[in-house]
């Protein structure tokens, strides 16, 4: 009995003490959230290299050396590498900690509150960036200066990269890839920009999504042309039926189904959370992707359909130059989601087959190179689970590909395996990334510094 009264003021005051230090790097997380939102570091602005130098300033002023902490300029935007150096010879290489520093732009007019200022309100913070990604960055900072503070070593080295313009050209995380390999080199990288949490409508966590894989994206045009002529006098060939019949293909045309060991466990996952037919086509997938009734009933949602193979649409259509003429050409757009591996080349190949004539050209106009999946790692997947045990006990981990593309898709493209853990939960209305009123609950802001802080040490040998 006395062992368990002095065990438990043992364990009262450490949570004490362990409380008021969290409530002081609260405050000065807050205080650089409130900064940072501030820089308006949508593209054309040139506000990232400003933000970039205050960061690096903060940086400093928490112990690290000047050439642990590299600010590079680059075009009109800047990107931001700090070194957290661990046990030297411990044999392990290092892990890279990913955030973007820019913004989509915002319009102050269309906003209800000035979106370059922190506000809260009724258990939120608004701003444009809360969510994608300055709360990455302030975290990634937040910890960063607070395991120094701790004098903590970890057993390898951590590499914070911060880019600088992520939502538009990808240009300073391809350069850092390319030019400066031997800074940001690491075992595999971490990206706050993607993943989190779930939270249904009653805030209860649902789910913790873990992005290791990126579809990329390619657009195509279909065109069809004809030497045209009077309305009055239509001959058999024409660019429009031309097209037409080449659409009609393409709406049919299916690609082979795919997976990976994300998708499979995501749709074994998922299962749970779902009823009836579709949890059962889940399972039935997730046991066997060749099972073609799962895979069919998965393909006629579309919520699902693009995670089961590569995705074509018609997007835009243009034909024609008079309502008295016969049309000269015909183009359609064509908009594909490709599974990581697939090249341009054998998408453009399954589009000509399908269309099956060769008057009709097409033509790749936007692709990017492909980007494998992420292998998934049992040490990773432990440490978050240990770390939601805690947070939010029961809350499965599942892993997913996403349909759109960050940073993650360069890293993974030069071959180093990237996971989304972003760690903050998000309920039903909070996903206003690049869209109006961009907020993060309060709570979620302060769960997702613990959650990095947690993670960080688990990973890093440390017993937190
Ligand atoms: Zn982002």
């Amino acid at each position: 009995m006395k062992n368990i009264v002095l065990l438990t003021l043992l364990l009262v005051s450490f949570n004490t003490a362990y409380a008021t230090q969290n409530t002081d790097h609260r405050a000065r997380s807050l205080e650089l959230f409130r900064e940072l939102i501030g820089f308006r570091t949508a593209a054309g602005h040139e506000q990232v290299l400003p933000m970039a130098r205050l960061l690096e300033q903060r940086f400093l002023a928490g112990g690290f050396a000047a050439e642990q902490v590299q600010v590079l300029p680059m075009k009109d935007t800047a990107a931001l590498v700090v070194r957290y150096p661990g046990i030297a010879d411990s044999g392990k290489r290092p892990i890279m900690l990913m955030a973007h520093m820019d913004v989509v732009d915002a319009l102050p007019k269309d906003w209800v509150r000035d979106p370059f200022t922190l506000i809260e309100e009724e258990g939120y913070y608004y701003g444009r960036g809360t969510i994608d990604n300055k709360a990455g960055v302030v975290n990634l900072t937040t910890v960063f200066l607070r395991l120094k503070e701790e004098d903590y070593t970890p057993d390898r080295d951590l590499i914070i990269v911060f880019s600088g313009d992520e939502e538009t050209t990808g240009y300073t995380m391809n350069t850092l890839l390319s030019d400066h390999r031997d800074l940001v080199d690491a075992e595999y990288a971490l990206n706050s920009d993607g993943g989190g949490g779930v939270r249904d409508v009653d805030g209860k966590p649902i789910s913790f999504n873990m992005q290791t894989a990126e579809k990329t994206y390619m657009t195509f045009t279909l065109t069809a042309t004809n030497p045209g002529g009077h309305s009055s006098r239509p001959r058999a060939d024409n660019a429009i039926y031309e097209l037409a019949a080449a659409l009609g293909k393409i709406a049919d045309l299916r690609f082979p189904v795919r997976s990976n060991d994300t998708t499979r466990l995501y749709f074994r996952r998922s299962a749970e959370l779902h009823s009836g037919e579709l949890a059962a086509a889940m399972r039935a997938f997730a046991d066997n992707p060749d099972d073609q009734a799962a895979s069919d009933y998965l393909a006629s949602q579309p919520s699902f359909n693009g995670l089961t193979r590569t995705t074509c649409v018609a997007t835009l259509l243009d034909a024609g130059h008079a309502e008295n003429a016969l049309p000269q050409s015909a183009t359609a757009t064509v908009n594909c989601r490709v599974w990581p591996d697939e090249s341009s080349a054998s998408v453009q190949k399954a589009l000509e087959n399908a269309v099956d004539n060769s008057d009709i050209r097409v033509q790749l106009v936007d692709g990017y190179s492909s980007s494998p999946p992420s292998p998934l790692r049992d040490d990773l997947l432990a440490a978050i689970e240990q770390v939601l045990a805690q947070q939010h006990p029961a809350t499965p981990i599942i892993p997913y590909m996403a349909p759109y593309f960050t940073d993650g898709k360069y890293t993974r493209g030069a071959g180093i395996p990237t996971y989304g853990v972003g760690g903050v939960f998000l309920g039903p209305d909070d996903h206003r990334a690049h869209g109006l009123d961009e907020r993060i609950p309060v709570m979620s802001f302060y769960e997702s510094q613990d959650f990095w802080y947690q993670l960080l040490k688990l990973l890093t040998g440390g017993d937190d």
